[in-house]
């Protein structure tokens, strides 16, 4: 059974661990960086947290496990971001946390604030539009922090949104990618080119699997992307291997 209190005692029993996947530099053609992705070992297997995640949105539990996956990513790559030039880590935050003061506190606490330069904080689209999310861009943006719009789709509306917002970078959500197969470049490869050119924006595609969807990302502009056509998520030990066989 999957509830608040499972998921609480699944925290506190050290039943959540970290995967890293690895970010990569189109035009270096090597690992830049990770993302943090919490994964729940559970006696019957390990649980994604498609799974678990959306139950605690909006409730106390999601602080918490924020601020576990910020002591955990210190404890296990914080050394590597210490020593690292040019690499980034980042963490997926649920926007209603920002500006709370829990992050900054556990960041202080675990020493990611030494690094906080090279920490994103991922939030997804679908909480942006409203006040929390747009309170949460501009706290981040006063306070220096570094934030990616996860999960967004290439549309006249998320186009408005982003126009909008003060937000650096995006994150293409991976559904766009099934429209590549043979027939070449989708629509949205156009606006997608069009963006790249007229602004500063950054975008990270995520979910690449073939050669023909980072073709048509490549040809769009587009200059760093994730996905099992480089690497799936790994654990921290394995992650560290694969970016110094990269260096
Ligand atoms: P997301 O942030 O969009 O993360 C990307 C998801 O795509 C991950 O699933 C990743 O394993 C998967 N993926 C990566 N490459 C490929 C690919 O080539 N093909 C396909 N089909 N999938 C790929 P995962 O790990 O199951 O995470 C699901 C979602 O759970 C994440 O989506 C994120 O929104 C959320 N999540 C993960 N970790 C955390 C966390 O620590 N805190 C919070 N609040 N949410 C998290
Ligand atoms: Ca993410
Ligand atoms: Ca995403």
């Amino acid at each position: 059974m999957i509830n608040l209190d499972t998921i609480r005692h699944g925290l506190e029993h050290s039943e959540f661990f970290l995967e890293y996947q690895p970010i990569i530099d189109l035009d270096q053609g090597r690992c830049v960086g990770a993302e943090a992705l919490v994964r729940w070992q559970r006696p019957t297997g390990v649980l994604l947290p498609d799974d678990f995640i959306p139950l605690i949105e909006k409730t106390p539990l999601s602080g918490l496990v924020a601020y576990w996956v910020i002591d955990q990513v210190a404890k296990e790559l914080g050394g590597w971001l210490q020593a690292q030039q040019g690499v980034e880590m980042h963490i997926n935050v649920p926007p209603e946390i920002l500006g709370r003061g829990g992050l900054e506190y556990a960041a202080q606490k675990s020493g990611l604030q030494d690094v906080k330069d090279k920490i994103v904080l991922e939030i997804t689209e679908r909480g942006v539009p409203d006040q929390i999310g747009l309170d949460a861009l501009d706290y981040a943006a006063r306070h220096g922090i570094r934030l990616a719009l996860d999960d967004v789709r290439i549309d006249p509306a998320s186009m408005l949104i982003l126009s909008r917002s003060n937000v650096s970078i995006i994150k293409i959500d991976k559904s766009a990618l099934q429209d590549i197969g043979d027939g070449g470049a989708p629509p949205w490869a156009e606006t997608l080119a069009v963006l790249l050119k007229t602004t500063d924006i950054k975008v990270i595609a995520e979910g690449v699997e073939t050669a023909e969807q980072l073709a048509v990302l490549k040809a769009a502009g587009v200059r760093r992307a994730q996905g099992f056509y480089f690497s799936p998520a790994l654990r921290a030990d394995l992650f560290l291997r694969y970016f110094e066989r990269q260096a």
